[in-house]
């Protein structure tokens, strides 16, 4: 199967229910293997005319409905970052200033993540995203999901409760 072109139609539905912002951006898919970038299932990239939504080829594995999460997720840094990136000279070296602090755990790295969960569950993809969380808890041992959450993802719970309180 065509992975890219499933993933291109996924970004390309969403982009036009929920992202309207985004209208003029060009976005690229580009899959990676796992081996080399493994600590992340996915991210994004400024690139000179367009945005590269990064994902892992470990994510070939989840069903529509998480991938949904994932991308809209991916949407929603996209979103984030268009508001203070303007060229990409400066998104190159922001990019690489929030890849590091989220390879190396920071405070950064967390708020941001945490602010982008909550993004994607106000644009109405809370069960989408709880879907892919639930599914990467099954795949993981009890302590690799303690860290993941650590790093500021939101848990099934808090998106359950977020989901509410937005109702
Ligand atoms: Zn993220």
């Amino acid at each position: 199967m065509d992975y890219k072109e499933k993933y291109k139609k996924i970004v390309n539905s969403l982009l036009k229910k929920s992202f309207p912002e985004l209208k003029m951006e060009k976005i690229k898919i580009i899959e990676y293997p796992n081996w080399l970038i493994f600590w992340a299932n996915g991210f994004v990239y400024k690139l000179p005319f367009s945005w590269g939504i990064f994902i892992s080829k470990t994510e070939r594995q989840l069903n529509r409905k998480a991938l949904i999460g994932l991308l809209a997720h991916e949407l929603c840094h996209v979103e984030q970052d268009k508001k203070i990136i303007k060229n990409f000279l400066f998104g190159f070296f922001q990019s690489l200033f929030v890849d590091l602090s989220w390879a190396f755990d920071t405070k950064t790295s967390r708020i941001v993540e945490r602010k982008t969960d909550l993004l994607a569950i106000k644009k109405g993809y809370g069960r989408e995203l709880l879907e892919l969380v639930l599914f990467q808890g099954k795949k993981s041992s009890k302590r690799k999901s303690a860290k993941t959450h650590s790093r500021g993802y939101l848990s099934p719970q808090q998106i359950k409760s977020y989901m509410k309180k937005l109702k």
